[in-house]
């Protein structure tokens, strides 16, 4: 496995629609596990496939192992399948736009449908954070961030704040 670097926003690879994924070949599963690798090393806790620079459908996700107990899913073509009516907002990070959150307010419990690391579909609910997680991830396979989330003025203060942050690591 091996960490790849990952792509910062406004890079225009974060604004693309990404592809299906035909089938989990074995070259899928080398780029999830290195995917995973990258994600645990950032920190974070999702990461997905166009962030180091795949147009493909599919991100990792571990909610939990900062708290000690890893816990690392793979999602290939991830499809929201139900949705609350009910609404939560979480502050999120970004590791493509570090230095910055957003609060976004998105339902409170999801359902997704996915292919995991072994090519099986797979079904569940997600709430709280990692419902939040799943979200972020899946906007990524549709050329969003966060900051597609903001009203205008918001995004230009968090836009600001990203660029300042950016400014002080050179
Ligand atoms: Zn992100």
């Amino acid at each position: 496995m091996s960490v790849l670097p990952i792509l910062c926003w406004p890079d225009p690879r974060l604004s693309v629609v990404c592809d299906a994924v035909s089938s989990v070949t074995a070259e899928m599963q080398d780029l999830a596990d290195d995917m995973l690798e990258t994600m645990y090393a950032a920190p974070g806790r999702g990461l997905a496939a166009p962030q180091v620079g795949h147009l493909l459908r599919l991100f990792v996700m571990d909610v939990t192992w900062k708290e000690g107990a890893p816990a690392p899913q793979f999602f290939f073509n991830p499809v929201i399948a139900d949705a609350s009516d009910t609404m939560a907002t979480h502050s999120e990070g970004c590791l493509s736009i570090p230095g910055v959150t957003a609060e976004v307010a998105r339902p409170d419990r999801v359902r997704l449908t996915w292919t995991d690391r072994a090519g099986v579909t797979d079904t569940a609910w997600f709430e709280g954070f990692a419902a939040a997680c799943v979200q972020h991830e899946l906007d990524h396979l549709n050329g969003r961030v966060t900051l597609d989330h903001l009203e205008p003025s918001v995004r230009v203060r968090t836009v600001e704040a990203y660029e300042a942050y950016k400014e002080a690591l050179t």
